[in-house]
């Protein structure tokens, strides 16, 4: 396994790309906290290490990625995260984003479909910094029955239309943060619910992420 280790220069790097992130729009100062907090190398294969901290996104395993920071900015902002709150992630990826969901101080559920990057995480040492965060290996489609309503979901992967499942386990007054289309390019959409349960839509700008697909995926190695 690889050593994890956080340097000035990496310190510093992380500031410059909070400086970025505030520039392209993020005002929310939680968000841009724990993004300078995180060491984002340490999601990234090591052979990246230099340019960690550009503002983009990379390839994780299993043609996989990270998304770019200014994404994960842009999503955690729109779901005006308050402490304690339960929150559902679709798209474990990297941990990345569970990680300033968590440091924010909600109350992690993510759910990832490819088994080699679940398997992943559950050595990946720097998460044991999270002990709250829950790792679920299944279909975001079908969201977690057992542990909803939620406060908050967060979709990190591109969604041909909105799942109606995860609309029904947000709580009335929960919102919901996706992007959806079926092309290269999403709007992001974010859905709250109000409390007779009835769902509004807003929509905020484009972004290009990885699809989000049906079922679970298994590769024949792992
Ligand atoms: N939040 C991640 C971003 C990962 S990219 C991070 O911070 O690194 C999107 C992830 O969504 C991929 O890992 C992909 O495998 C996963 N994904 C796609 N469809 C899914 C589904 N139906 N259920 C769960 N995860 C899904």
């Amino acid at each position: 396994m690889r050593a994890l280790s956080d340097s000035y220069r990496h310190k510093g790097l992380r500031k410059q790309l909070v400086e970025l992130i505030r520039s392209k729009g993020i005002t929310d100062d939680r968000v841009l906290a724990a993004i300078s907090e995180i060491p984002r190398h340490y999601f990234i294969d090591s052979a990246f290490d230099q340019i960690a901290y550009e503002d983009r996104a990379f390839p994780i395993a299993e043609g996989q990625t990270i998304s770019q920071p200014y994404t994960v900015a842009y999503q955690t902002q729109l779901l005006e995260i308050k402490p304690h709150e339960k929150v559902l992630e679709v798209g474990t990826g990297s941990a990345y984003q569970a990680c300033v969901l968590a440091l924010m101080g909600a109350q992690v559920f993510t759910i990832e479909r490819q088994k080699q990057l679940y398997d992943h995480n559950k050595q990946f040492s720097y998460l044991r910094n999270f002990p709250g965060i829950r790792y679920f290996f299944g279909d975001g489609y079908q969201g977690l029955p057992t542990f909803a309503p939620f406060d908050k979901i967060i979709v990190t992967a591109a969604a041909p239309a909105i799942p109606d499942k995860l609309v029904e386990q947000l709580k009335p007054g929960g919102k919901m943060v996706i992007p959806v289309g079926e092309g290269k390019v999403q709007q992001m959409l974010r859905i709250y619910k109000d409390s007779e349960g009835v769902a509004q839509e807003e929509v905020f700008d484009n972004f290009s992420f990885v699809p989000m697909l049906q079922g679970k995926a298994q590769s024949p190695k792992s």
